[in-house]
């Protein structure tokens, strides 16, 4: 792994496949078209895990040596929805029905996290994947619509704020495996 003097900004996360992306995209362009708002590059498109923020290097290589502990096997998520974060004004995709085995997930990865004395969020998780951002103007009405989206691994992302907007650059991939 990489080394560093200042600190890591990190988050745990779903990573899209291209297929999926480019099916989020098609999907999502015709009412993002209509709508007010930043939207969010394709490649940075995810579902955050669990949001880490700024470590040290030692801190980074503890929660990914606690990463590399969960055990999980593969599971399906159906994208089948839009939403609105109110306060944050974020408009987002996500799935009505949220796959237990994801709840599983995010929770097995905050209980291995606190051998790092890291404290996850408390709040209810929300997994979804922000499309615009300062969105106005919400669409009441959209198509039906179904992404099937295979999930093999979760990664780890460190977030880089660039002149360009924000980067996130995968840095530690971790597979998830039928047993
Ligand atoms: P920027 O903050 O530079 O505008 P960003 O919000 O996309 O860009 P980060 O703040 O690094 O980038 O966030 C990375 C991911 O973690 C995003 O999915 C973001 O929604 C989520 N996130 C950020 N802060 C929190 C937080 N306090 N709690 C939960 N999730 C968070
Ligand atoms: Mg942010």
């Amino acid at each position: 792994m990489a080394v560093k003097d200042e600190k890591w900004r990190l988050f745990f996360a779903l990573w899209p496949s291209a297929k999926v992306r480019q099916s989020i995209v098609e999907i999502a362009d015709p009412l993002l078209s209509e709508m007010e708002g930043r939207i969010i590059a394709q490649k940075n498109f995810h579902i955050t895990l669990h949001f880490i923020g700024s470590v040290t290097d030692e801190e980074k290589n503890c929660l990914h040596r606690a990463a590399r502990t969960v055990t999980f096997e593969p599971f399906g998520l159906s994208l089948d929805c839009f939403g609105f974060f109110d306060k944050a004004k974020i408009f987002w995709m996500a799935a009505q029905t949220i796959p237990a085995e994801l709840e599983q997930l995010h929770d097995k990865l905050g209980t291995a996290f606190s051998a790092c004395d890291f404290q996850p969020d408390i709040r209810p998780y929300s997994p979804h994947v922000s499309l615009l951002r300062k969105a106005r103007k919400i669409p009441v009405e959209y198509q039906p619509f179904t992404i099937n989206w295979h999930v093999d691994e979760f990664v780890l992302v460190e977030s880089v704020s660039t002149t360009g907007g924000v980067d996130y650059r995968v840095i530690e991939k971790y597979p998830l495996q039928n047993k």
